[in-house]
């Protein structure tokens, strides 16, 4: 409506075309796309909803199908619904074929969970304060009501801070076991995200020999976003995880 040729061009929301992890080998090969965007420069000129946008639509995804949780490092987990924005929601499942489930992250743990015999799915997202309240806990949880073998699921843990580059103060220690944390030269702490996320997918009931990590950590790989090294300004990485329906014919 009213828009000049130049406003309607290709390249929709004026995201450039981003760079992608991707994670589906780590979910045994399966017919779906793990997927979280590289860091792009892009990001600060545009707000998050654009940028997700954008990058959708690079990807050739329907936005209507994409059900987007409004993160706020709380412990709710919901059954995704296509083209809904879920409140205080950090983490969505589906076993619906075409729906999309998304998150963002800069330095906090997307972790996508997979279920080959229903096709269940899970994205969530979990930074220190999720997993103090057991957000990986609820999710597995979750997907037990859902009649999921939680044996037979596979977790893939995404690029993270690593334990070398996050530091945090007692308070948040105190929330976790001492096998995941080591005082620094400093008087602080440095926290393991990545085996706090484990210990819980364990302790939830998913065999350890099933739990992958990348092993990237955002503050260290420059292809990452990361909100300890770049703080306010830092952008988001978005992740899509969804069924790859050319893979599957
Ligand atoms: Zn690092």
């Amino acid at each position: 409506m009213g828009l000049s040729p130049q406003e309607t061009s290709a390249e929709p929301d004026n995201a450039r075309q981003s760079d992608w992890f991707d994670f589906a080998t780590l979910l045994g090969g399966a017919p779906v796309k793990a997927i979280l965007s590289q860091r792009n420069s892009d990001y600060q000129e545009i707000s998050v909803d654009r940028y997700r946008k954008g990058l959708a639509s690079q990807q050739g995804l329907p936005f209507e199908s994409i059900a987007i949780p409004q993160q706020v490092h709380g412990n709710k987990v919901q059954l995704a619904i296509p083209g809904r924005i879920h409140k205080d929601t950090d983490g969505l499942l589906t076993i619906d074929p075409h729906a999309i489930l998304s998150l963002q992250v800069a330095d906090c743990a997307p972790v996508f969970f997979y279920h080959q015999p229903t096709g269940f799915r899970g994205l969530v997202h979990a930074g220190w304060r999720g997993l103090a309240s057991g957000i990986l806990t609820v999710t597995a949880g979750l997907l037990q009501a859902q009649d999921v073998d939680l044996c037979q699921t596979k977790v893939v843990i995404g690029p993270t801070i690593e334990m070398a580059c996050f530091e945090v103060g007692a308070e948040v220690t105190e929330l976790f076991s001492p096998t995941i944390w080591q005082p620094n030269s400093s008087g602080r702490f440095q926290l393991d995200l990545v085996a706090a996320v484990r210990d819980q997918l364990i302790e939830a009931g998913i065999p350890g020999a099933r739990i992958n990590s990348v092993d990237i950590c955002t503050r260290c790989d420059s292809r990452c976003h990361s909100y300890r090294r770049d703080g306010e300004l830092a952008g988001r990485m978005v992740a899509f995880f969804y069924v790859d329906s050319e893979i599957e014919e």
